[in-house]
């Protein structure tokens, strides 16, 4: 521990944002840097504790050795702590832009003041290293002659394709999309991951020896089978892509797009032709409902807002959260706090107002009259416990609203993998139709064939599908020499 009374001199000093009235009007990074002096202070507030919470099980779902690099900010050994910071997390430039970071929920310093400024440290000392020239291609001194297929360039598959590239395996990544990243790359938007340093990433990995072969979608471009024959081991990571839809009447309306497309239209045409193709699908002038909150929806209010659209509102069936825990999150689980977003606070410097409206549900989506939709018909909604103590909705009697909206985005999560692929390959399914296969081993019911992130467990984030990948890429390793150092 560097500086024993750092925690009781410095406050928490999170990076700021760029001013909304800036940001709104491109679709770059919306994150700005501190003074070099305030990030080593930020590293001295690290209390070093002898049980660090942050990287355990409550904490950061890579155990990132947190306490470590902390101490190394705070005492400018930038090196080291980069070093200790790859030991385990393949890609900390996306955690540390994209994390909800549960690693700040489960600080010791947030019992009684502010968390540490674990995420914004993390990313400092990853963009530093790059910065500084020292991230350069690492390929293997040796090849072991074993070949793996892994399906899906997000996170999951990436870090999986590090690991076992690392371990001298040859290692294809086959992605269906033009660009590879998954939802790294076609998903979360420019404003809060740049696409630079997604392609950055998987450039490094193609000069260490990884293969990439995008716009190849397994099962129609590539049989799946080919992959068992050709290849020692396959690892599916196809992420959950099975958008949830809502099926009320007027649903075939004109105007109402799954939240997935809106945002990965927006990316494309941005990266294709700074949107001089005209592919995207347009906010511009447009009043926007996004229905789903989470990080999907908030995506589609910031991307709204940069489109020039002329009002927005979001609507979460859930009630509003609490300002503070509540008995029910007692520290070190993960705060279910009320936040503003990135996309809240610019939609209230655009139309005066948070656009969130809470306990609502969508009854019907209303035509106008030539085939698109210009409103929805809505009604309140109440939670009550019931005898089991399991929280049941229920309608408010006298609550009908009526909305406008020419534009509708869903973003009610996603329901599980595609299994077109699953089947080819014969993988079982599990009750929540996710590819079946044990957190731990992560194999499949088919033979060398693996499933890691989002198509194993369900929609998650982008450090649970890091996790996964690496401890996968471990499995086959073991699978494949009998051993892992992995
Ligand atoms: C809009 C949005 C915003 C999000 N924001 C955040 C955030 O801020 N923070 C966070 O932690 N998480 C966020 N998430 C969740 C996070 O992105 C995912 O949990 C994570 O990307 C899952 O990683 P994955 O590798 O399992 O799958 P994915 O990232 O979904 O990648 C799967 C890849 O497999 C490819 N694929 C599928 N089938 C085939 C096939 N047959 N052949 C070839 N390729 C195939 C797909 O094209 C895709 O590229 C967000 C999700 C969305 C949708
Ligand atoms: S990866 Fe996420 S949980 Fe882990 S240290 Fe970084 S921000 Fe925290």
């Amino acid at each position: 521990m560097g500086k024993v009374t750092g925690f009781l001199e410095f406050d928490r000093k999170k990076v700021p944002y760029r001013a909304p009235e800036l940001r709104v009007k491109d679709f770059k990074e919306f994150l700005l840097p501190l003074e070099p002096m305030e990030r080593v202070e930020q590293g001295a507030r690290c209390m070093d504790c002898g049980v660090p919470f942050c990287q355990s099980s409550y904490g950061c779902p890579v155990s990132n050795l947190i306490p470590e690099w902390n101490d190394l900010v705070f005492k400018g050994r930038e090196k080291e702590a980069w070093k200790r910071l790859l030991k385990t997390n393949n890609f900390p430039e996306f955690t540390g832009r994209v994390c909800p970071a549960p690693c700040e929920g489960a600080c010791v310093l947030g019992m009684n003041v502010t968390p540490v400024t674990i995420k914004d440290n993390e990313c400092w000392i990853i963009d530093n290293a790059f910065e500084q020239g020292w991230m350069k291609p690492l390929p293997p001194e040796s090849r072991t002659g074993k070949k793996v297929a892994v399906v899906g360039s997000g996170p999951a598959g990436l870090a999986a394709a590090d690991q076992l590239n690392k371990a001298g395996h040859f290692v294809t990544v086959f992605e269906r999309n033009d660009r590879a990243g998954g939802l790294l790359m076609y998903g979360i938007p420019n404003m809060k991951l740049d696409k630079d340093v997604v392609q950055r990433r998987v450039d490094l990995m193609k000069a260490e020896g990884v293969v990439f072969r995008t716009s190849t979608a397994v099962g129609t471009d590539t049989p799946a089978k080919n992959l068992v024959r050709d290849f020692d081991a396959v690892l599916i990571a196809t992420g959950s892509t099975r958008p949830r839809d809502l099926k009320v009447p007027g649903r075939e309306l004109k105007g109402i797009h799954f939240a997935v497309d809106f945002l990965t239209a927006n990316t494309k045409s941005l990266l294709d032709s700074n949107f001089s193709d005209g592919k995207r699908i347009d906010a511009k002038g447009k009043k926007v409902l996004v229905i789903g909150g989470g990080d999907t929806g908030n995506d589609c209010l910031g991307t709204s807002i940069r489109h020039g659209c002329s009002g927005v509102v979001n609507f979460e069936v859930m009630p509003k959260p609490p300002a503070e825990r509540t008995p029910d999150m007692p520290w070190p689980t993960f705060p279910r706090t009320l936040k503003v977003d990135y996309g809240h606070g610019e939609a209230e410097w655009a139309f005066g107002k948070d656009p969130r409206e809470y306990c609502i549900s969508t009854k019907e989506f209303v035509d106008d009259g030539k085939g698109n939709v210009k409103g929805v018909k809505t009604v309140r909604v109440e939670w009550k416990k019931n005898d089991a103590g399991q929280f049941t909705m229920a309608e408010v009697p006298g609550s009908e609203e009526y909305f406008d909206a020419d534009l509708v985005f869903l973003a009610l999560g996603f329901l599980g993998p595609e299994d077109a692929i699953l089947k080819d390959l014969g993988v079982e399914l599990d009750a929540r139709t996710n590819a079946k296969a044990d957190y731990g081993s992560f194999a499949t019911s088919a033979e060398k064939v693996y499933a890691a992130g989002d198509a194993r467990r369900g929609q998650s984030l982008v450090v649970w599908a890091i996790n996964e990948g690496r401890l996968a890429a471990r499995e086959i390793d073991r699978f494949l020499m009998g051993n892992s150092s992995l």
